[in-house]
């Protein structure tokens, strides 16, 4: 069951309480360089971010915000855009006010704002120009960056303990109390509790369930949840997914990011994918129709059925955004299968909306095709790749259509 968390307003999105899980990406162009950032922003948008933060780590990069985020509107664009602030966010607030406006929401690392006296000093500022503005924060805690004092102070009072917790439970209690005493201070400067986001970012797997855990079960603020440099490629995602399908199916989580290192001419949206594959894998959101395919074995000695399963990928990827134009409703429920033989290709493709068996090493070269669990008709020769992606589009049309 999902956890009960306050309800927050973020541009014109809503997250928390019963609202589906809002997936969130970051850029990693130069803000200052408005024409890139603007460029990845409507990519990541496009691929399905449903907020987009930024880094604003100079003047120029605040400078740049408000011009981002004019130029986003002026193309149809109304996709939140977060302020990432580390070390100086509380000048660069104050001193561009042009850019605490445009922005949507204000990240905060409580372990970055200073030390001491100027830690609070810091923070408040940027909890004043929050609530001049109207605009929530996430007070984003993160173990490579976290406040020294409390995570000394804990070891301390865990080494007089008579039951001494292991240094990686007092990680996890080091993050959850920054970011909580954080959020209560910045609700004793005046933030409303559905102004606040908290999150507690770790890189590995275990310590990121615990930490989230232990928060959740400690407040009711919006959570933000993802595992922190995850890594390039399959290892990142398959990380990222370890972490986050825990914690989702526990129901905690609001909004989540998947923290992939890009390869160096890599495509950023990446991260967007893997956020809703992870959320679609878990029946929590749809985002496209789902294609099951089996693994293929010694039964398949030819490579059809992979490239039919490749080319029906590809196909419902260029379809989509014609077929969300054109107003289809529920699309992306739809399921199809494509099996390498008849051990459990007829099986699996009766429970499909529409399947294709095709035939395995030694059977007869014909691939009979279901459509809501009954076999409709049987399809050989070359043509039957166009066949089948027809049958797909007419069904769509038929059951998806006015
Ligand atoms: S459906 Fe057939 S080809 Fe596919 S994995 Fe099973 S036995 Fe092998």
């Amino acid at each position: 069951m999902r956890r009960k968390s306050l309800e927050v307003k973020i541009g014109n999105v809503l997250m928390g309480a019963n609202h589906p899980v809002v997936i969130q990406s970051m850029t990693n162009t130069d803000t200052a360089d408005i024409e890139s950032s603007l460029q990845q922003v409507v990519a990541l948008a496009d691929a399905g971010s449903e907020l987009v933060r930024l880094t604003v780590n100079v003047e120029a990069a605040a400078l740049a915000i408000p011009h981002i985020k004019e130029k986003l509107l002026a193309k149809g664009y109304t996709t939140p855009i977060i302020g990432d602030f580390h070390y100086n966010g509380h000048t660069l607030l104050t001193k561009v006010p042009a850019c605490a406006e445009a922005l949507d929401k204000y990240r905060i690392n409580p372990g970055n704002v200073g030390f001491g006296e100027t830690h609070d000093k810091n923070f408040k500022q940027m909890i004043e120009v929050a609530l001049k503005y109207d605009k929530p924060v996430r007070i984003g805690v993160n173990w490579g960056s976290l406040d020294q004092s409390i995570l000394n102070r804990l070891m301390d009072e865990n080494g007089r303990s008579k039951k001494p917790k292991s240094a990686e439970e007092i990680m996890v209690d080091a993050l959850c109390e920054s970011a909580l005493t954080s959020a209560k201070m910045a609700h004793e400067y005046g933030l409303s509790p559905n102004k606040i986001v908290i999150s507690v970012k770790m890189s590995h797997v275990q310590d990121v369930i615990k930490a989230y855990t232990l928060l959740a079960s400690q407040c009711d603020y919006a959570l933000h949840v993802g595992l922190t440099e995850a890594g390039m490629g399959t290892k990142g995602a398959v990380a990222s997914t370890a972490a986050l399908a825990n914690l989702l199916q526990n129901g905690i989580g609001d909004t989540i990011r998947v923290s992939l290192t890009p390869a160096p001419d890599g495509d950023r949206t990446e991260e967007v994918r893997v956020c809703q594959l992870i959320l679609q894998a878990l029946g929590q959101r749809q985002f496209q129709p789902s294609v099951t395919a089996c693994p293929g074995c010694g039964r398949t000695t030819n490579t059809l059925f992979q490239e039919m399963t490749q080319e029906m990928e590809q196909f419902f990827k260029e379809k989509m955004p014609v077929w969300k134009k054109q107003g289809l409703k529920g699309v992306e429920t739809l399921k199809i299968a494509v099996m390498g033989c008849i051990v459990n290709g007829p099986g699996e493709s009766k429970q499909a909306d529409i399947g294709i068996s095709l035939p395995g090493s030694g059977e007869n070269p014909k691939a009979p095709v279901f459509i809501d669990g009954q076999k409709v008709t049987t399809l050989e020769g070359p043509q039957m790749m166009m066949t089948f992606k027809k049958m797909v589009e007419d069904y769509v049309q038929q059951k998806f259509g006015n």
